[in-house]
């Protein structure tokens, strides 16, 4: 305190020679810009990290990885959700080590976020960090099944295009993994990506469908992709050519699955998505789809007329639990799963309208913003 009192002249002038300066700067305000001195030339080279990745490591976590950067004396690694203006500092990685971070999230619920890293110069005279790549990521592991495999199910011809449920839901379920990954940075393990699947070392009828089911452990959602066929003769129609009124969309839910609002509702935004669409493209007859609630699922099979009632989301029990063997495996590794049959492809018009391409793009982008969005998630694709 003394001290303070014997420098205390020295600090009164100085806040006097500061209010000076104020008042100055404040007069040049009034009577606009005065001369500027130039500022001393700094010419530090810009720096950033490249290939920044974040993918989910579990359902409460995402790591974030970078290429390292020579400069670079650390690193702060940034997150933000979409919707937000500011950027958060998740920590500090020092360089010399792993260029990877591990984002313990508050939840596991459903969450997207995207990732910067910047980079702390060690020699900031002549380096300052500049803008890296931003990658976006949510804690979201989806597993897509493409049902069957080539030669596993019917084919038919129709003015020289042939129609395999096969092919066209492989085609469906490459897309579905491009716009979830690309789009939302949702991860996806797919069943298989190309004609033949391989699970557990058993290829094609080495393996049980259940298998399928069984390869989702770890994920928090799988899903069956598929399309519909009556397997007897409607009404002396020919199975492959059947009536229009019988076609809609049906998601068929594992035990888990008729438990979890997310997933209920992900399943009704699905089939009301794919019953407007097929009926706006005429390959249906009435838009009607029954969206249902946890605790009140129905039983396959419960409508009086299925031929003619609209499509639903509903469950089917066995002797084993769930009645699908896909469905019974993802239940047995506790996941939530669906089956989705976007149509009955004994249906002419919806085979003319899959064999000329227009389905397979459609039902992967229903499938995709019905996962997303019942998250909540946003496009990102822009933003990385
Ligand atoms: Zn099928």
């Amino acid at each position: 305190m003394k001290r303070f009192f014997k420098r205390l002249p020295a600090v009164i002038l100085t806040l006097t020679a500061l209010l000076s300066l104020c008042a100055t700067a404040l007069a040049d305000d009034m009577v606009g810009p005065g001369p500027v001195a130039p500022l001393p030339s700094i010419n530090r080279t810009e720096v950033a990290v490249s290939q920044v990745e974040a993918w989910r490591e579990t359902a409460g976590s995402i790591r974030v990885t970078w290429q390292a950067v020579p400069q670079a004396a650390g690193y702060i690694v940034m997150r933000k959700a979409p919707d937000e203006k500011g950027w958060r500092c998740l920590g500090k990685v020092d360089a010399g080590g792993e260029t990877s971070f591990l984002d313990v999230l508050a939840s596991t619920a459903p969450q997207q976020y995207l990732y910067r890293v910047d980079v702390l110069p060690a020699d900031r005279d002549k380096y300052v960090s500049g803008a890296g790549d931003v990658a976006a990521a949510t804690n979201l592991l989806v597993c897509v099944d493409p049902g069957h495999y080539l030669g596993s199910s019917g084919a038919c011809t129709d003015g020289g295009k042939t129609y395999r449920e096969c092919e066209f839901v492989l085609d469906v379920g490459l897309r579905l993994r491009d716009i979830l990954e690309d789009r939302y940075g949702i991860q996806v393990r797919m069943t298989r990506e190309d004609e033949k699947i391989e699970l557990f070392g058993l290829v094609n009828g080495q393996s049980e469908v259940e298998d399928r089911g069984l390869f989702s452990e770890g994920c928090d959602l799988f899903i069956s992709l598929h399309t519909n066929a009556k397997g007897n003769p409607v009404r002396g129609c020919d199975p492959w050519y059947q009536p229009l009124y019988i076609n809609k969309p049906t998601v068929i839910l594992n035990t888990l699955a008729c438990s979890d609002p997310l997933v209920v509702d992900m399943a009704n935004r699905a089939g009301l998505s794919l019953a407007a669409e097929n009926y706006r493209l005429g390959i249906e007859n009435q838009p009607n789809y029954g969206p249902v609630t946890v605790g009140a699922i129905p039983h396959m099979g419960d409508k009086a007329d299925p031929d003619t009632a609209p499509g639903l989301v509903c469950w089917r029990k066995g002797n084993r639990g769930d009645y699908y063997g896909v469905l019974r495996g993802s239940n047995a590794v506790g996941v939530p799963g669906m089956i989705i049959e976007h149509a009955y492809h004994t249906v002419l018009a919806m085979r003319r309208l899959a064999n000329d391409g227009v389905l397979a793009p459609l039902y992967a982008e229903i499938d995709a913003r019905s996962v997303a969005e019942a998250c909540g998630f946003v496009d990102v694709s822009a933003c990385t």
